[in-house]
Order: structure tokens, then sequence, then C-alpha cells
């Protein structure tokens, strides 16, 4: 499962950033004139495309996702559940019953069923991100998830260890199974963080990286680098 829960403080703050947005949305409404008919998912999206532009660290990751192969990364709206699953990585070589089931709880567009529905045909992957998420630290995650599958970072015989469990100290969520520890393993790595008994995890797949892709390998390590700094 290509999934992310975010810790409860976060889930907060979004609340609040939510009710923020759906405010001033009301506010603007307010002062147009009322024969101007406004499209209220229009205005959303647009508020949600200009954050997303103006986050410089999810600009970032943006450009390495789409560096390291990563077709299309679409914003959308999510049924927000209990678990709050706030991105979701769509793997061209999953199968179709796993992509409809993924796609079920995000409202897309005609438009963007249609460019995901293209990319995945052609063997491309798409990464989807929630309107309300932490935009740097999802993307980040389901890139891990990319490097994971795409780039063959997993290898067959890694599996989740209790020692993994204590260096890492993650949500419950990310140990289910290596997909999921890695991932956010990756996440922590590409966000900038300096969990050194933690990142000896990520040796192995650096090793088979470099070896299948160096080129890519150097722009992960760039952006590490630039992050920390
Ligand atoms: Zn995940």
């Amino acid at each position: 499962m290509k999934k992310h829960t975010a810790p409860n403080v976060e889930k907060e703050t979004m609340k609040n950033h939510k009710s923020g947005l759906f405010q001033s949305d009301v506010f603007s409404r307010e002062r147009l004139p009322p024969a101007k008919k406004i499209d209220r998912d229009a205005e959303e999206r647009q508020s949600v495309l200009r954050e997303w532009k103006d986050d410089h660290e999810a600009q970032k990751l943006a450009k390495l996702a789409y560096a390291l192969g990563v077709d299309k990364i679409i914003l959308a709206n999510r049924e927000i559940d209990e678990d709050y699953f706030q991105g979701q990585y769509l793997y061209a070589g999953d199968s179709h019953a796993f992509h409809k089931t993924s796609m079920k709880p995000w409202s897309l567009s005609t438009r963007q069923l249609a460019t995901i529905k293209r990319a995945l045909r052609s063997d491309r992957d798409v990464i989807l991100l929630a309107y309300e998420s932490d935009f740097a630290v999802t993307l980040a995650h389901e890139l891990g998830h990319h490097i994971n599958n795409r780039l063959e970072g997993l290898s067959d015989s890694s599996h989740v260890t209790e020692s993994m469990r204590r260096v890492a100290q993650f949500d419950e969520y990310f140990f289910q199974n290596k997909d999921e520890f890695y991932a956010e393993t990756w996440s922590r790595f590409l966000c900038g963080g300096n969990n050194r008994t933690l990142f000896r995890y990520l040796k192995r797949p650096f090793d088979r990286l470099r070896r299948k892709h160096p080129q890519k390998t150097r722009l992960i390590l760039e952006l590490a680098k630039r992050c920390a700094n």
C-alpha cells in the first residue's frame, strides 16, 4: 500500500488551515457582484495551486521527482478519512485493480483521470497530493515509494526488523511493510533530517541505486545535502 499517515499535530494545523481557506473564500465571494457566478471548486483550486507554487521546499522536491522519472504530480481533493492519507503513489507496475482502489477516495476531474490513465498505460508513474497536505513532507514520502519501486531501491531480501523499529520510532503505520518503512526513511532523508543511525539503512539501497542510476543517485544526494544546510 502506498499511503501516508499524518501525525496528529499536523492534522490539527491542517484543519485550521482549511477553515482559514474557507473563510477567505466566503469573504471574497461577498465582495463580488452577485451577477457573476463563482465556481467555488475552481476558487479553492486556484488558491491551493498558489500555495503549491510558493512552497519552495515542495518545488525543489517536485523538480527532483520529475528528474527521477515521475511523470505527473497531481493536486486533488481527497475525502478525509480516519487514517488521513495525504498522498498516493501510483506505480504503473501495480495492477489495474489496485490503481482503481487507490484512486477511489480522490475527487479527480475528468481531465486528471485521463492524464493519470494515459501515464499508467505508458508505464509512467503518478503522485497524488491532497489539497490539505503538507506538500513537501507528503511528496518526499511518495517519492520514497518511487525510489523503492521504479528505481528498484528495495531488494527482495530487505525486511523490517526490531532494531529498525527502535531506531526509526515512526508511527506504527510505517512498519507494516518494508515499502512503507523505506518510503518514510527516504522522506526523512530528502527533507534534510540528520538521523545518521536511521540513514544507515539507506546504505544498501544507495549501493543498488548507484549501480543502476548513477546520475539520479547524485541528484538525490545533492538535494538532501542542500536541505540539511
Ligand atoms: Zn507510504
